[in-house]
């Protein structure tokens, strides 16, 4: 099967002697050999058999051969999170005394990761930004190995060109990484632009409901190797029973990104020279400073908006108080419509400065639209805006 939907619904691992048609949960650690011979042989690698969950379960295998297809990538382990698929992309494959070339619009841990978990092993990273790509050359050491970056940046919603970045690993000999989380593979697929590694935070739009943790490190068959290798001895391994929610919730990606991006849209046009905001920042509005870059490589703009309220900190926080529907929580992507106020939470530790440079304003509110009537998340927001002034 070919398109994007299909595959995401009649893809799976073999059925059960039971003849189900819903998958079931493989809800065991291990799994049974009929001989001695037989253990002997799957352990050396001669025939192919679920062994143990920490492995590979049958339930992970159905994720990740539904996650593969949408991403037009030949392999993938699963991951008990996104943090553990981001730790592992990187540990797995690099060695003391490598160097990391990083978008510096990084998830808040992914940035923790590089600059205060992998500098004790030895493995150093630098940043770049993407206003000054042209000059990313200049950043490059001899031992660089890796190029690591997130687009759409969370929560900045800052876009890195794609096509450059697989130009420039393959220059350079650098493995590029691309988390892959806020786009999904419904709207880019980071490995047709050249992507060796794609991983995901399978908790945010991949779940959809905010109900399981899970991640994935997708890539080339010989990449995946060694992540494998490594997971099967750390043992970040995803419960089969979260397993199977994320690949009952791949089923339904597809329609429920089309109503996200395009509630989004509608919040984000209808917000959009609004007086009580600086700006709206959508990866699909016209003033977004790299809509065309936004509109080459993804099918739309996706689930997330940020607004920039005007009054700072205290005003962010009255507005965010004074919404009635939408929730205030970490989590994205859910079918309900969320706000975070990254200045006075995930990013609170950073400077103004700092914060201004991966494009957080204090007033800065994102948005994670979600599924309910875009009628009722705008009356909402406005309500807020209005009663917050
Ligand atoms: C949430 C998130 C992560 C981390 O994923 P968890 O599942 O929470 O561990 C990594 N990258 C991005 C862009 C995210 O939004």
């Amino acid at each position: 099967m070919s398109h994007f939907e299909t595959d995401a619904i009649r893809l799976s691992t073999s059925k059960s002697n039971q003849r189900e048609h819903s998958a079931p949960i493989y809800l065991t650690s291990s799994f049974t050999f009929e001989s001695a011979e037989e253990a002997r042989q799957m352990f050396s690698e001669e025939i192919e058999g679920n062994i143990y969950s920490r492995y590979a379960n049958p339930n992970t295998s159905d994720l990740i051969q539904k996650v593969c297809a949408a991403e037009g990538t030949e392999a993938g382990i699963a991951t008990a999170s996104g943090m553990a698929a981001m730790f592992g992309s990187i540990a797995a494959l690099l060695q003391q005394g490598d160097h990391v070339l990083a978008s510096r619009s990084l998830f808040g841990s992914t940035h923790q990761l590089l600059t205060r978990v992998f500098p004790k092993w030895g493995i150093t990273s630098t940043y770049g930004d993407i206003s000054d790509i042209q000059n990313w050359e200049s950043l490059l050491k001899p031992n660089t190995k890796m190029l690591f970056i997130e687009t759409p940046s969370n929560p900045g919603l800052e876009i890195i060109d794609l096509e450059w970045a697989g130009k420039f690993a393959d220059t350079h000999g650098l493995i590029l990484v691309v988390d892959n989380c806020f786009a999904t593979p419904y709207l880019q697929q980071p490995a047709s632009w050249g992507a060796h590694i794609v991983t995901h935070s399978a908790t945010k739009y991949i779940d959809g409901q905010g109900r399981v943790l899970g991640g994935l490190i997708l890539g080339k068959k010989e990449l995946i190797k060694e992540v494998e290798f490594f997971a099967r001895h750390t043992g970040p391994a995803l419960s089969p029973f979260n397993a199977w929610m994320l690949a009952k919730s791949m089923e339904t990606l597809a329609v429920r990104m089309d109503r996200h991006c395009s509630n989004a849209l509608r919040v984000a046009e209808y917000f959009g020279g609004n007086k009580h905001l600086d700006f709206v920042k959508y990866p699909f509005l016209p003033s977004h400073p790299q809509f065309n870059l936004a509109k080459k490589q993804m099918k739309q703009g996706g689930g997330i908006i940020t607004l920039s309220l005007k009054g700072g900190i205290q005003r962010a926080q009255r507005f965010i108080d004074s919404l009635q529907m939408i929730s205030i929580t970490p989590n994205l992507g859910d079918s309900r419509s969320i706000v975070t106020h990254p200045a006075s939470t995930t990013h609170s530790k950073l400077t103004v400065d700092e914060r201004q440079q991966v494009g957080i304003s204090d007033g800065l509110v994102r948005l994670s639209v979600g599924l309910e009537h875009v009628d009722d998340i705008i009356q909402d927001l406005e309500r807020a805006l209005d009663l917050s002034k």
